[in-house]
């Protein structure tokens, strides 16, 4: 595929409605391509829109804004009501080539930024027809929580619709774009046979980033929207999962409890800072780790706590959601760009990143492989987790009412999951030359830390399951799921066992 020369993303923009967008409007609006749920009296004429700019133009209590994708206008989005530091926001994508192209999200983000930052509110709302599911999808990638359900609310056409009233907070926002779903940026990376790119997750901003940072980020919205005063999880002295959630309820000031294996509890980076974050760990055999953990939790509920338990690695059904949002990250920026990955590949442990990337894509129902190279288990063991995940998932209720869900069989479903224990080595953490050459390389020739008992091993696995299978010409991504602390305990090994 000859399409790396379309890599700048398209810019989207927002800017004031002016008289010149009126005749723009008026065709958008009486689109019934977008006007299903819109509640306007139908059709709109330019002369009383005319009017109805001219008297609203210097109006504060509303803001009225023009999307623009390419340099064209493509929709229009605002803010209404604006009064004790809220608003109600609103959206209509007018032009049809600008849709599921992630428009809509990137001018909603930007419209959030001038009500939070620009205008300082506090809060956003919105009410949309509980039968606009694509609407709903949108609001709820921005950030928008479903709030509640406004029976009888509004009437379109005659017929009078229930609205879900959705809503986003200053705080919400601010935290959400700064530390804590920036998204991650896809990089080319390298040429050879095939074009490799790569998805820095590592550089998630919060806690040296990683696959856990984005699990964690979801558990903690759970903890925060809760009445929780403490955070219960295990894991080992190198855990990158147990840094992340120690150093995410420090910043809350919560008390975080880990239970931690004795065979595996030399110090290390990650350890370290567990112990700067001030987390209580215990250790124990590996055996009584799943009873330690159960006393930890009765033991604070007897004395009248009420603590959040985390699975270790953040294995689980928000662990998963992690990772189906991000392989829509993956599609949104293949819809911006033109680039296709024909290929996937990352280090699989515990198999809730494999799970969400391959749950994504059945929802999504597209067409690639996913590759999760295995860094320590074998199969079948190994693939049959991330399948008993990949079914937890989509057991779940929400699926069940969801009408728009694209069919997905059994039969996609194994075809889809890609488990390769071929490149283990000696089993977990252990490395070889291959995989401590890939570490100098990735750090030497791109500045990228890849640690030996991950993202440098799957990197190496990759490499040598396209070359094994004669795969050229096509377009890879490799997805870096963190672990950064891990490379400098690499590093402080010396350079004598390379
Ligand atoms: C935990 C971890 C993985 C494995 O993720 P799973 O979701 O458990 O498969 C991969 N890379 C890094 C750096 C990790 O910390």
């Amino acid at each position: 595929m000859q399409m790396n020369q379309k890599t700048i993303k398209t810019a989207v923009s927002i800017r004031k409605f002016e008289e010149r967008d009126i005749p723009d409007k008026v065709r958008w609006i009486n689109d019934e391509a977008n006007n299903q749920y819109l509640h306007y009296e139908l059709p709109l004429e330019e002369e009383k829109t005319l009017v109805w700019f001219r008297g609203n133009q210097s109006r504060e209590d509303r803001y009225d804004a023009v999307i623009e994708w390419a340099g064209e206008p493509v929709g229009v989005i605002g803010l209404l009501s604006i009064e004790d530091g809220q608003a109600e926001y609103y959206i209509t994508m007018g032009e049809e080539r600008a849709k599921g192209r992630g428009v809509a999200k990137q001018a909603s983000l930007l419209l959030l930024e001038y009500a939070f930052r620009g205008r300082g509110l506090r809060r956003v709302y919105l009410y949309t027809e509980v039968e606009n599911l694509a609407a709903q999808r949108l609001f709820e990638r921005c950030g928008f929580r479903r709030v509640g359900l406004a029976k009888k609310s509004a009437v379109n056409r005659g017929r009078v619709v229930d609205r879900y009233l959705y809503e986003i907070s200053r705080a919400d926002f601010l935290k959400r774009q700064d530390m804590e779903t920036a998204p991650a940026p896809i990089l080319f990376l390298e040429d050879g046979p095939n074009q490799i790119y790569i998805k820095r997750d590592d550089l998630i901003p919060f806690s040296f980033g990683g696959n856990k940072a984005r699990k964690a980020v979801l558990f903690f919205r759970e903890i925060d929207a809760g009445d929780y005063d403490a955070v219960v999880t295990y894991g080992s002295s190198s855990s990158n999962h147990c840094r992340v959630i120690s150093n995410m309820a420090a910043a809350r000031k919560l008390p975080c409890y880990i239970i931690s294996p004795e065979e595996a509890s030399k110090p290390t980076a990650n350890s370290r800072m567990m112990e700067l974050f001030g987390a209580e760990i215990t250790v124990v055999p590996v055996e009584q780790v799943h009873d330690t953990i159960e006393q930890k939790l009765q033991e604070l509920r007897k004395a009248g706590r009420n603590p959040y338990f985390i699975a270790g690695g953040g294995h689980g059904n928000i662990g998963t959601q992690a990772y189906v949002n991000c392989y829509q990250e993956i599609r949104d920026y293949e819809r911006e760009t033109g680039i296709y990955f024909d290929y996937i590949f990352f280090a699989s442990g515990t198999g809730t990143t494999q799970a969400g990337l391959v749950c994504g894509q059945l929802l999504a129902g597209d067409e690639r492989r996913i590759v999760g190279i295995s860094i320590a288990r074998k199969n079948p063991r190994g693939r049959q987790v991330v399948l008993d995940s990949i079914a937890e998932y989509l057991a779940q209720p929400k699926f069940a009412d969801e009408k728009a869900q694209p069919p997905y069989t059994e039969e996609q479903i194994q075809a889809a999951t890609i488990f390769d224990d071929s490149y283990t080595g000696e089993g977990y953490g252990q490395d070889n030359k291959d995989i401590r050459q890939t570490i100098d390389r990735m750090l030497l020739c791109h500045g990228i830390p890849m640690d030996s008992t991950y993202t440098a091993k799957a990197y190496a696995g990759m490499q040598s399951y396209l070359r094994e299978r004669g795969i050229e010409g096509k377009t890879v991504l490799f997805l870096h799921t963190g672990g950064t602390p891990l490379f400098f305990d690499d590093l402080s090994k010396g350079m004598d066992a390379r």
